[in-house]
């Protein structure tokens, strides 16, 4: 996914995409030009930039996560530690290579550290999910990307997984379109980008 940079410059902000389909592929593709290490810019590098994405992801818990008093380095290492993780199973499905073992477990032991956090509790008549006392802003933001993450590997849908064709780009998504032959992340952006250069190219004779 290209990024606008004006655009950047003038808000001071980067405004996230949501166009995998799935959370937990739109939190992997946090990282812009995954697949071009000379450009590839990691979006979720301070906690301004881990708040303002549980907010565009309308996060259930993201009200708590903006409250959280406290979100350091090693909160921010565990977010992006998952989010490689995550990065590791579902491009391995993308490009169907076996799926790393000791990362899937990884990926399922981080689900088990959130749900252990969590209980059921009465409010008022109705029951609900809520946090216990050890809970982090990590808990609540990791919990529902894992969630999504593992209903995904876990479906027939994870056999959707598809990244993008642009060379440098490297966002996964899932490819649901009725010829599944889906090949861009965002046809706006990666897509007609390439087929610019392809039109050029044949312009040039050089296809
Ligand atoms: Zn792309």
């Amino acid at each position: 996914m290209r990024l606008d940079v004006t655009a950047v410059m003038d808000t001071g902000h980067y405004t996230y995409q949501f166009v995998a389909g799935n959370l937990a592929l739109d939190f992997v593709n946090t990282v812009a030009y995954r697949a071009d290490p000379g450009k590839k810019i990691d979006h979720l590098q301070c906690a301004a930039e881990v708040r303002q994405w549980a907010s565009e992801a309308q996060l259930p818990d993201r009200a708590a996560i903006h409250s959280c008093p406290l979100m350091g380095t090693a909160a921010l290492r565990r977010i992006r530690a998952v989010r490689e993780q995550l990065f590791a199973v579902f491009h391995a499905i993308a490009i169907d290579d076996p799926i790393p073992a000791d990362t899937l477990a990884q990926v399922g032991n981080a689900l088990h550290d959130c749900c252990a956090k969590r209980c059921l509790a009465l409010q008022g008549a109705d029951v609900r999910w809520t946090w216990r006392p050890a809970a982090r802003c990590t808990d609540y933001l990791l919990h529902p990307v894992l969630v999504a993450a593992t209903d995904l590997l876990t479906s027939d849908a994870h056999g959707l997984v598809r990244q993008c064709e642009d060379a440098g780009c490297g966002w996964l998504f899932l490819d649901r379109s009725n010829a599944r032959k889906r090949r861009w992340c965002s046809m706006a952006d990666c897509g007609n980008r390439n087929k610019a250069r392809q039109y050029y190219r044949r312009e040039a004779g050089l296809l």
